[in-house]
């Protein structure tokens, strides 16, 4: 069959993967004119850095697709485990260190903190267990599909649906579980990872530290950017055609099946039609014809983020690839970006440093600094203004936390924003995730992976389900390939 790919986010990129694979004649459509959506890189004045996604999890998703395509994932893509996972700093000089081994995580928070490590060892394990009982059901299914329901994985979930924290909020229960704020702190921002509000997101997302220290994030070779041209690279070769600068702007339908597309009145048939663009614009513009699910539309959305790309002309010994620096006060930060739609005078800040694994990502000596804080989606804020405010108040709490003047150490200067991420990659309000997780029904809103009213419409990528972020993305890939038939 003829499938058509619309977007070439890391998500079309494997479900093209999966559908060449298949024996099926794939062709991608992407507007902009180079692969990877928001997966995508940054080079000026000698310095490189992964414009978007900085943390890399579940890596054996990607290798997944070269053994898919009968090639020896490490010939084409490889990584390096992390032993480090997060560097935390706070204002009061305490920083510990995040060692992706939960047992010396503990003992860090032992020393560090003075405190019993023993409810961060069984924080970990529940993780595990959170995880294990959700994933079937929750991550590798479609959710709307019957099958899911009557699966072996739905019924061990619902054994232990006491254990999952499905109705206390995250807060609620890392309080309950961790008590010392520094540590509730640390892991409610585990509700950053899919853009969502720890104060009101589901204590299941309590899972989401599984990834980083159970199971362990990595590094690719090359850096993040290298996750997108392998995967590209690898679909070129099992015959993917890849059309850039082709923005789609309408999915033709035909008694009820999706026939095909449209491009700049070319007519595009095809057997299969695959939405990797997010799930609003995909409706609101290319299917102008049909009834919009409007609930699922209006779900509320995830965070945006603003980045700087700094160019810093010195290195910082105590930093590593990531690094927080925390908020005086998380509750309120989230208020400003969750219900207030502006930015905290104190937000918490990452910056991650890809030169700490590749030097060659920045000059001798210097750094790459991508440095992000979490801001609302774009809902026609003044956001030159709240851009500037926020980058002289960042300054002046790096500055502060690391006792250095950080304006005169920045040599070059870029930026990403909500109304960028927006307008590059047609990411509704500029949400970096879809949907968010905020609320007990949020899995359940979010878009199926296939459409119940046109036949041989799917839709993979951050928006749908099982939600963003790569590795859900791959596995939404993952989901809709399995749906469709080989050739
Ligand atoms: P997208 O990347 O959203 O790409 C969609 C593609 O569709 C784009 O290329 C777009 O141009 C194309 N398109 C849109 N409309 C059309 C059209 N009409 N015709 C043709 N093409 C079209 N995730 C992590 O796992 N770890 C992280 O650390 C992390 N950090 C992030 C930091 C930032 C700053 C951002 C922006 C995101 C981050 N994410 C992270 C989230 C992650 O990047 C996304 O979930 C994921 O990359 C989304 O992939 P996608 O397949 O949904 O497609």
């Amino acid at each position: 069959m003829r499938a058509v790919v619309i977007g070439s986010g890391i998500a079309g990129i494997a479900v093209a993967i999966r559908l060449a694979a298949k024996g099926h004649q794939v062709q991608v459509f992407e507007a902009n004119d180079y692969p990877g959506g928001k997966l995508t890189v940054l080079e000026k004045d000698g310095f490189r850095w992964d414009a978007g996604p900085s943390l890399f999890t579940m890596p054996h998703y990607v290798d997944e697709l070269f053994r898919l395509a009968g090639r020896e994932p490490q010939e084409h893509f490889n990584y390096e485990r992390l032993k480090i996972a997060c560097e935390y700093f706070w204002e009061d000089g305490t920083h510990l260190t995040g060692h992706s081994d939960p047992q010396k995580f503990a003992h860090e928070v032992e020393t560090q903190l003075g405190i019993d490590g023993t409810p961060v060892r069984q924080h970990f394990r529940k993780a595990a267990f959170k995880y294990e009982m959700t994933k079937g059901v929750f991550l590798e299914r479609s959710l709307h599909r019957f099958s899911t329901y009557t699966s072996r994985d739905f019924f061990k979930g619902i054994a232990n649906i006491w254990r999952l924290h499905l109705l206390p909020n995250m807060d609620r229960v890392n309080r309950k579980a961790l008590e010392h704020p520094k540590l509730v702190q640390l892991f409610n921002r585990y509700a950053t990872y899919n853009g969502s509000n720890p104060y009101a997101a589901p204590g299941v997302l309590n899972l989401i530290p599984h990834f980083e220290h159970n199971v362990g994030a990595a590094f690719p070779q090359g850096g993040m950017h290298a996750i997108t041209m392998s995967l590209y690279h690898l679909a070129k070769d099992i015959g993917v055609e890849f059309n850039f600068g082709e923005p789609v702007d309408r999915i033709v339908t035909q008694g009820g099946r999706a026939t095909g597309i449209e491009i700049g009145g070319k007519a595009v048939s095809a057997d299969i039609v695959v939405s990797n663009m997010d799930v609003v614009p995909t409706y609101r513009h290319l299917m102008k014809d049909q009834k919009a699910p409007e609930r699922v539309l209006r779900h509320e959305r995830s965070s945006s983020a603003l980045i700087f790309y700094w160019g810093i002309k010195r290195q910082f010994p105590q930093m590593d690839l990531h690094n927080i620096f925390f908020s005086d006060d998380y509750r309120t930060e989230f208020a400003h970006i969750f219900e207030r739609g502006d930015v905290y005078h104190d937000p918490t800040v990452y910056i991650h440093i890809s030169s700490k694994m590749e030097p060659a990502d920045a000059p001798d000596g210097m750094e790459n600094w991508f440095v992000m804080i979490n801001v609302p989606g774009n809902q026609g804020q003044d956001w030159d203004g709240i851009i500037a405010q926020a980058r002289s108040r960042i300054i002046e709490k790096l500055s502060r936390m690391l006792k250095v003047d950080v304006a005169a150490l920045i040599v070059t200067e870029d930026r990403l924003e909500p109304r960028t991420i927006e307008s590059r990659t047609s990411s509704y309000t500029g949400a970096l995730y879809g949907a968010s997780s905020n609320s007990r029904m949020s899995a359940f809103l979010r878009h199926a992976n296939f459409s119940r009213k046109i036949k041989n419409l799917y839709f993979c990528g951050g928006s749908v389900h099982p939600g963003g972020g790569i590795p859900l993305c791959l596995l939404s890939a993952r989901i809709v390939a399995d749906m469709i038939k080989a050739a």
